[in-house]
């Protein structure tokens, strides 16, 4: 989508540091990280918020779900724990509206979130 942040970076029009990339799936370092490990998976399709899915979405949000988990092994977070967040609106304080994943780990976080 035009003039959106997250699908000029998945497309590389705005550069990142690309972690995993497969043909649905895009991920990459946050640009300001709140623990060691910090990265978002995004979809390549542009969505832009949760509660815009729809059911034939379904296999897409297993995929992003599924390359968080690889990319936690990857970083050697299988022991340690890990936590996937998504954000959806204001109250959540999303910032960008193409959704997206966080996968944070490497240190230890608080339940419940402020
Ligand atoms: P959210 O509040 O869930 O919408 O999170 C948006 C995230 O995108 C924040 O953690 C930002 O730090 C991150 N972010 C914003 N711009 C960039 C960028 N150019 N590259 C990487 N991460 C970004
Ligand atoms: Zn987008």
């Amino acid at each position: 989508m035009k003039d959106c942040l997250f699908c000029k970076i998945a497309s590389g029009e705005i550069p990142s540091q690309k972690v995993y990339e497969d043909k649905d799936i895009f991920a990459f370092n946050d640009i300001k990280p709140q623990a060691p490990t910090h990265v978002l998976i995004v979809p390549k399709k542009h969505i832009d918020k949760l509660s815009s899915l729809k059911g034939t979405d379904a296999e897409l949000v297993g995929k992003m779900l599924l390359a968080a988990n690889k990319i936690a092994k990857d970083n050697g977070l299988n022991g340690s724990g890990y936590r996937i967040v998504g954000n959806c609106g204001q109250d959540a304080g999303q910032l960008v509206f193409h959704i997206h994943l966080h996968l944070i780990g490497g240190r230890k976080f608080g339940w419940p979130p402020g």
